[in-house]
């Protein structure tokens, strides 16, 4: 390690001690119904959303915590797998997973890493710079993470805990904790889309943007892609990169969107604020955030751009496709295109059965749909199926009474967007959202301990200063 890294460690250590009021621990360890220690929180993901949650806890004294994830160490999230973008879509200067804490930002470990020069010159962040900062950032703050861990199933236990069922290697142990948070990425209560029209291909002629494409196998050969959004673009890019002889990226739109709704909404008010709003308001910003989607980059763009071989269709949605002898043919209302292979940039949508760790009370999620009813022109039944979430991040029930354990599952990821503005598990909201479910944490770890609290202070008898008596006392009054 160099120097400036190590001094920069040592700083962080510093800085921490000198912050680190108050300091009192106020959690009392628990143990399972086998005698087991409970953990007081279980974070799923170790990617950049579950690495802030820890911070956060451990700084609000909350250090009886796990981080699994199912990943490898240091494949957590999509930056060193399906991510397909040199760099970051993010300004250099967003701070995130630090939580403010400066020391402990991208640019003191860039600058400690590369020199402040660089940091002068650099425009964006590279990608796999990103991934070796949220590592070293976890272990600078020394988070317990086991990697290759999964999480399969989540139960009630006895006395108000949770149990988790988790996979390492061949073995499978439970876990219990008294709160889980689910920071599962943008694929954690659904999965990525296949247009209907397309769903019927054979799996070797199409795919979505988070699989393991092998491009290489792609030289020489005619590429769809579905979808105008980032990813779309990236995956456009490295198809032309790797030599496929035409690539056509299909846009259902009549114009693309060259918005980012994601810049606008980027400012302190809206970020914490939103989720104060009443459901009306809620569902009319997200609503138009959400149909208007993510914009992308002018690099993303020039990346597909510069290659003549690459065509941009607007107005063209799929409406059918199928295998002919010359290919998977894909009829638009602009005519039709025919590609070797396809790949579907088109999203997530919301599945909770899907999910195993929530299939035990997938059915008793409530979504939008089931608490919310827009006016006729503002209706979209694929926000519809998001979470409903409590102002903990936590599950509500569809049927109140039946799964009532499951106000203790805190969910953190892209699904949490209708309920709170952004997600928080994107750079530009960590440092706002992150505190809010970090208090939404402990204040349920103190409510259920409130009589336990009450029992102390009452008590408590601690004195805090020596009062020495004179011997001689006061002469009595006649
Ligand atoms: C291609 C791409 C580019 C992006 N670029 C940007 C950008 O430039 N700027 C920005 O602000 N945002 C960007 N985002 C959005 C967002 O920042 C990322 O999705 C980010 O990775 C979210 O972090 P996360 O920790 O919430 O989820 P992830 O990084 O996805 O981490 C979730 C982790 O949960 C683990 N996991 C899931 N299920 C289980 C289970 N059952 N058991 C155990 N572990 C499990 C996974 O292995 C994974 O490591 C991008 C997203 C994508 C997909």
């Amino acid at each position: 390690m160099s120097d400036a890294l190590t001094e920069l460690e040592t700083n962080v250590r510093a800085d921490l001690a000198r912050i680190a009021h108050p300091g009192a621990a106020w959690l009392e360890p628990k143990t399972g119904p086998d005698g087991k220690p409970a953990l007081d929180v279980l974070i799923i993901g170790a990617g950049q959303s579950g690495i802030a949650i820890g911070f956060g806890l451990m700084r609000s004294r909350v250090s009886n915590i796990l981080l699994l994830d199912k990943a490898e160490e240091g494949k957590e999230g999509p930056w060193l797998t399906y991510a397909r973008m040199p760099t970051l879509r993010s300004p250099k200067d967003y701070t995130g997973p630090d939580l403010d804490f400066p020391s402990l930002t991208y640019q003191s470990w860039h600058e400690a890493r590369f020199g402040k020069e660089d940091w002068q010159t650099l425009d964006l962040i590279p990608r796999a710079h990103w991934a070796e900062y949220l590592l070293w950032l976890r272990r600078t703050i020394k988070l317990p993470v086991h990697n290759g861990c999964e999480l399969l199933e989540i139960a009630t236990a006895a006395d108000g805990l949770l149990a988790a069922r988790v996979k390492q290697a061949d073995a499978i142990e439970t876990l219990y904790a008294r709160k889980i948070v689910l920071a599962t990425g943008q694929e954690g209560t659904g999965g990525w889309m296949i247009p209907e029209p397309l769903a019927h291909l054979p799996a070797s002629s199409v795919a979505t943007v988070a699989d393991d494409i092998d491009f290489a196998s792609l030289r020489g050969k005619r590429v769809a892609v579905i979808g105008a959004g980032a990813s779309a673009f990236d995956n456009a890019a490295t198809a032309l990169e790797a030599g496929g002889a035409e690539v056509h990226l299909l846009c259902r739109r009549a114009q693309i969107q060259v918005i980012q709704p994601y810049r606008w909404l980027t400012f302190r008010g809206f970020l914490r604020h939103l989720s104060d709003l009443d459901d009306a308001w809620r569902w009319r910003f997200m609503r138009t955030i959400l149909e208007m989607r993510e914009g992308f980059p002018q690099a993303t763009y020039d990346r597909c751009a510069r290659h003549a071989n690459f065509t941009l269709h607007e107005g063209a949605p799929v409406e059918t496709a199928c295998v002919t002898g010359k290919g998977v043919e894909l009829r638009t209302p602009r005519g039709a295109i025919t590609a070797d292979f396809v790949i579907c940039g088109t999203g997530i949508d919301m599945n909770f059965a899907e999910r195993g760790e929530l299939g035990r009370f997938a059915g008793n999620i409530a979504t939008w749909a089931d608490r919310y009813q827009p006016p006729e022109d503002e209706r979209n039944p694929r926000l519809g199926r998001f979470p409903y979430l409590a102002d903990d991040y936590a599950f509500t029930e569809r049927e109140p009474g039946k799964t009532p354990w499951i106000s203790d599952i805190h969910l953190f990821a892209i699904a949490s967007t209708m309920s709170f503005g952004a997600s928080g598990s994107s750079i530009n909201a960590m440092t706002t959202a992150v505190p809010k479910l970090v208090h939404g944490l402990t204040r349920g770890l103190f409510r259920a301990d409130v009589e336990r609290h009450w029992a102390s202070l009452s008590a408590y008898d601690v004195p805090q200063a020596v009062v020495t008596r004179p011997a001689r006392t006061m002469e009595q009054p006649r």
